[in-house]
C-alpha cells in the first residue's frame, strides 16, 4: 500500500502504446481530467484506482474512471501531464461499486471526484508516508468543521475512555540519533523516527518486549511518554456471546421467507417491512442476513447514526461475531480504514452502519436493508447532499439484489410506493412479545391550562398526576422536550394552529431582524404585527421556542425525584450512555430531554411518556412537519411500557382535534397516511411532484441576493418554466438566514416527473458553478429533506 515512485527515466518501448488514463479529483469541475500513464505504471493503473496528479500546480488525490490507448483530441501530447504515484496498488472501488457511484453522483449532479472522495476510505496513514497532499489533502478537504463537530459530539456520547500511553522521540533526538543497543531498540527507534508518537499497545504489536526496551530508551533520555485517556471502541469491547435466535411468529417467518427467497433468487426486488416498533423487525433482518451469508452473499444494514447503540450492535454481535463491520462516525481514520480493507478483501461480510455505510465495499452483496427508513438523518446535507436510503435502493437495483425498507412509520413517499405496488408490503401487525402498546392520553392545553399545580407552563395538572402516579410505583419517566424551533412560527389562538403561507401550506416563519413572517418556500411575506393574517385575531404568541427551565421546574416540583437531562449539551459534554446508563440502572426517576430521548432505547422501568409541546413540531416550518408528527409521537410513544409494565403516554396541545393528534392517539398509522396523503396531492408535494432546492450561501447579502436573482432570471426563462411544468417557488430568505456568518438563500424547483426538473438543473449547473468563483456558493439539492 506504499507510494509507488513512477518511473519516469522508463520510457516505454516502442512497441508499446502510450495509455491516457481519465481521473476524477475532488474539484467542483464536472468531467474528469485526463493524464499520461508513466509505463512503469501502466499494470497497475485502472478504473476504481487512487492516484497523486497535477492540477493547477497542485498535487491532488484523483480516482481513476477509465484508460484509453487514445490520447485525447486535439491536445499536443506534451501537455498531457503524467500521473505522479499510485496511492495503493490495487483499485479502492471494485467496479460494481465504482459505476454505483458515477450513478450517484450523476443522480445529485454533484461533482464525481468529490462523491468518490465521501466513498473513499481514508488514506492509510499508518504507512508512514510523509506526503503533505496526501496525508493531508483527502481528510481535509472531506471533513467539513460540522462534520468534524459531529463526530466528536457522537465520540462523546458513545464512547468510555481508558488509559493509553504514547511514546514519542525526546526534542532534537531525531536529529542526531544516538548510539543503539540491539536490535529491538533500532526497530523501535525507526518507528518512532518515521512518526510523532506510537502508542505502547500498538509497539507491543511489533516489539513483543516493547515496554522494557522503551523504558530503557527513557532513561537514557531518548523516548518519552505521556499518559493520556482514549476512548474505548463501543462496539468491540467485551466479547458477546452468541445468542439463541427466538421461534419467529408466522408473520415474521412470511417476512424472512420472502426476503431470503429473494436473495436466493438474486431477485431485484424492494420490500417494504412495515410493523411498529417490538414487532420483531430486527429479528427479521437478523434471519434474513443470515441467510444471505449462508449462501454466500454479503449483507449491508443502514440505520440512524442515533440508533447505532452498543445496546443493539451487540445484538448483532451475537449473531454475527467477528464477521461484523460496524461503521459509525465516532471511527477514527485508521479504524475506518481497517473496516473498510476487511470488507474490501472479503474477511467479513456483513456490515451495518449509519447513512455513509451505503458506499461500504461488501463484497457479492445479496441483500441491503435500511432500518428506520424514514429517518430524516439518512439525508446528508452539506457537500455531497444525497440520501443514504434512496443510494440503498439505486446500488441494491443496479446490482439486482433485494433492498429491505424497514419502519414503524414509513415516510409517506415509501409507503405510497408499497401501495402503488412497487415495494412488497411485508407486515408485522403486532408485538412480538405479548407487551401491549401504551395508552395515549391527549391533555388539551386550552381546557386544562397549561399551568398546573407547579405553576410551570408546561406543566399541566394530569401530566403532573401521570408523574406522581409513576413516581409512587417506582417506576420511571420520559419527559420530551421538542427544542427544534429555532426559527420561531407564530400561532394564533383564534386560528388555533400556527400561521401558514396561504399558498404553501407551510408555517410562516419570524424574521427577527426585518419584524416579517414570511414563507421560506415561496417568499411570501408580511410585516409582523400582533394579528394574524388570517382572521385578524390579537391573540398571536411564538411558538416553538424550548425553555431551559423545564428540569429546574421537575426538579422544584418533585423534590423525591432523582432528575436526569439528556439533550445536546449534556451529550458532548459527559457523555449520552452515561445518563441512560444511570437511567437503565434505576438512578434516575424522570429523565428530561429533547429529540435524542426518542429514540432506541429499551428500558423495561419506563411507563410513562410526557410529550410536553407537541404543537412546536407541528408548526415546523417545512410541508413534512405533519409527518413528523406523527413519527415523532410514535417514536417516543413506543420508549413507553417496553416489557411486561404497563406504558402510559400524555401528550399536551393545543389543538386536541388536529388529526394527526387523533392518529397518533389511536396509533393509527394507515389512517394518518391516508390524511396526508391526500394533503400531498393537493399541493403537489411528493410523492405527487419531485422537488429539487437551490441554495445559496455567502458572506455578502447583497452578492447572495444578486446572486439567486440572475439563477432566477435564467430558471425563468426556460421553456419547461414557462410552460408550468416546472415550478420555481423563491429565491427566499432560508429560515435561518444567517449561519456561521454567511448569509442563505434558498430556491425551490417542483415538477410532477422528474425529466423536466432534471433538465432544468442540468442548466443550472454551470451557471451555478460559475457563481462560485464570484464568492457565493450555489449547490443543488436533489430531494430536498430539510428546509431550514
Ligand atoms: P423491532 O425491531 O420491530 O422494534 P425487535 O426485533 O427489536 O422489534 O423485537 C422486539 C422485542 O421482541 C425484542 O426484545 C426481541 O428480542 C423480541 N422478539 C422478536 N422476535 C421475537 C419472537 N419471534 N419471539 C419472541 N421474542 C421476539
Ligand atoms: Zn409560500
Amino acid at each position: 500500500m506504499s507510494l509507488r515512485q513512477p518511473e519516469l527515466f522508463a520510457t516505454a518501448p516502442a512497441a508499446e502504446p502510450a495509455l491516457y488514463c481519465d481521473v476524477a479529483v475532488p474539484l467542483p469541475i464536472r468531467g474528469a481530467l485526463t493524464y499520461a500513464v508513466p509505463a512503469g505504471m501502466a499494470r497497475h493503473v485502472g478504473p476504481g484506482v487512487r492516484v497523486i496528479v497535477p492540477v493547477h500546480g497542485k498535487r491532488l488525490v484523483g480516482y481513476v474512471l477509465g484508460v484509453s490507448e487514445r490520447a485525447p483530441v486535439g491536445v499536443p501530447a506534451e501537455a498531457i501531464k503524467p500521473i505522479f504515484h499510485l496511492v495503493e496498488a490495487d483499485p479502492v472501488f471494485p467496479d460494481d461499486l465504482l459505476r454505483f457511484l458515477r450513478e450517484a453522483a450523476d443522480y445529485y449532479l454533484h461533482p464525481v471526484g468529490e462523491v468518490l472522495r465521501a466513498a473513499a476510505p481514508a488514506i492509510d496513514r499508518r504507512q508512514g508516508d510523509d506526503d503533505p497532499t496526501v496525508a493531508g489533502t483527502p481528510g481535509a478537504l472531506a471533513k467539513g468543521g460540522s462534520a468534524a463537530k459531529r463526530r466528536a459530539s457522537l465520540k462523546a456520547r458513545w464512547q468510555r475512555v481508558h488509559e493509553e500511553t504514547y511514546v514519542k522521540l525526546a526534542p532534537g533526538v531525531a536529529a542526531s540519533p544516538p548510539k543503539l543497543r540491539g536490535d529491538k531498540q533500532a526497530q523501535i527507534f525507526s518507528i518512532l523516527a518515521a512518526r510523532a508518537e506510537v502508542s505502547m499497545s500498538e509497539l507491543r504489536q511489533h516489539v513483543k518486549t516493547a515496554k522494557s526496551v522503551v523504558d530503557g530508551l527513557c532513561e537514557r533520555g531518548v523516548t518519552e511518554l505521556e499518559v493520556r485517556e482514549v476512548p474505548d471502541d463501543p462496539f468491540f469491547g467485551a466479547p458477546v456471546p452468541r445468542d439463541t435466535p427466538p421461534a419467529l411468529t408466522d408473520a415474521q417467518r412470511d417476512a424472512v421467507d420472502a426476503i431470503t427467497s429473494a436473495v436466493e433468487h438474486h431477485e431485484r426486488a424492494a420490500f417494504m417491512l412495515y410493523g411498529v416498533t417490538g414487532s420483531g423487525k430486527t429479528e427479521v433482518y437478523l434471519r434474513a442476513m443470515d441467510a444471505a451469508q449462508r449462501k454466500g452473499k454479503g449483507a449491508l444494514l443502514l440505520l440512524p447514526e442515533i440508533a447505532l447503540t452498543p445496546q443493539l450492535v451487540s445484538r448483532y454481535r451475537a449473531r454475527f461475531g467477528d464477521n461484523l463491520a460496524v461503521l459509525h462516525s465516532g471511527l477514527g481514520d485508521a479504524d475506518r480504514h481497517g473496516m473498510w480493507k476487511k470488507l474490501h478483501r472479503g474477511e467479513c461480510h456483513v456490515a451495518i452502519g449509519a447513512r455513509s455505510a451505503v458506499f461500504a465495499p461488501v463484497r457479492d452483496l445479496g441483500l441491503i436493508i435500511v432500518d428506520e427508513e424514514h429517518d430524516p438523518s439518512f439525508k446528508q446535507d452539506d457537500h455531497f447532499r444525497y440520501n443514504g436510503r434512496d443510494l440503498a435502493l439505486l446500488r441494491a437495483h443496479r446490482l439486482g439484489v433485494p433492498c429491505v425498507l424497514g419502519s414503524a412509520t414509513p415516510s409517506v413517499e415509501s409507503y405510497h410506493a408499497a401501495q402503488e405496488g412497487r415495494y412488497r408490503l411485508l407486515h408485522l401487525p403486532g408485538r412480538a412479545t405479548s407487551a401491549p402498546m401504551p395508552d395515549i392520553q391527549v391533555v388539551d392545553l386550552k381546557r386544562v391550562g397549561p399551568k398546573g399545580p407547579t405553576g410551570h407552563e408546561l406543566l399541566s395538572l394530569p401530566l403532573v398526576r401521570a408523574i406522581d402516579a409513576t413516581l409512587n410505583r417506582s417506576e420511571q419517566a420520559i419527559l420530551f422536550l421538542n427544542r427544534r424551533g429555532f426559527a420561531p412560527s407564530v400561532r394564533c389562538a383564534a386560528c388555533d394552529q400556527a400561521i401558514e403561507c396561504p399558498s404553501c401550506s407551510v408555517a410562516l416563519v419570524m424574521h427577527r431582524r426585518e419584524g416579517t413572517l414570511r414563507c421560506h418556500y415561496c417568499d411570501f411575506h408580511v410585516p409582523f404585527t400582533n394579528t394574524c393574517i388570517v382572521c385578524g385575531g390579537s391573540d398571536v404568541t411564538l411558538l416553538g421556542v424550548g425553555t431551559e427551565k423545564l428540569e429546574t421546574a421537575i426538579v422544584n416540583s418533585f423534590p423525591r425525584a432523582r432528575v436526569g437531562r439528556l439533550d445536546r449539551d449534556v451529550a458532548s459534554g459527559s457523555g449520552a450512555e452515561e445518563v441512560l446508563d444511570k437511567l437503565r440502572r434505576g438512578d434516575i426517576d424522570i429523565l428530561v430531554g429533547t429529540q435524542m430521548v426518542t429514540k432506541g432505547h429499551d428500558i423495561p422501568r419506563v411507563t410513562l411518556v410526557g410529550v410536553l409541546n407537541a404543537d412546536a413540531a407541528l408548526a415546523f416550518p417545512d410541508f413534512r412537519a405533519v409527518e413528523r408528527t406523527f413519527q415523532l409521537l410514535a417514536q417516543v410513544s413506543g420508549r413507553a411500557g417496553r416489557r411486561d409494565l404497563h406504558g402510559h403516554v400524555v401528550i399536551q396541545t393545543w389543538q386536541p382535534e388536529h388529526p394527526v393528534l387523533i392518529r397518533a392517539r389511536t396509533h393509527d398509522y394507515e389512517g394518518f397516511y391516508q390524511d396526508e396523503v391526500a394533503a400531498r396531492a393537493e399541493l403537489g408535494y411528493p410523492p405527487f411532484g419531485r422537488l429539487a432546492a437551490l441554495r445559496f450561501d455567502g458572506v455578502e447579502e447583497e452578492q447572495v441576493r444578486a446572486s439567486a436573482a440572475r439563477v432566477e432570471a435564467v430558471l425563468r426563462a426556460m421553456p419547461e418554466v414557462n410552460a408550468g411544468t416546472v415550478k420555481v417557488l423563491g429565491p427566499a430568505p432560508a429560515p435561518i438566514e444567517r449561519l456561521r456568518n454567511r448569509f442563505r438563500m434558498q430556491c425551490l424547483l417542483r415538477a410532477a416527473e422528474r425529466p423536466p426538473l432534471r433538465r432544468a438543473l442540468t442548466r443550472i449547473v454551470e451557471l451555478a458553478d460559475a457563481q462560485v468563483r464570484e464568492g457565493v456558493r450555489v449547490a443543488i439539492d436533489v430531494d430536498p429533506m430539510h428546509m431550514l
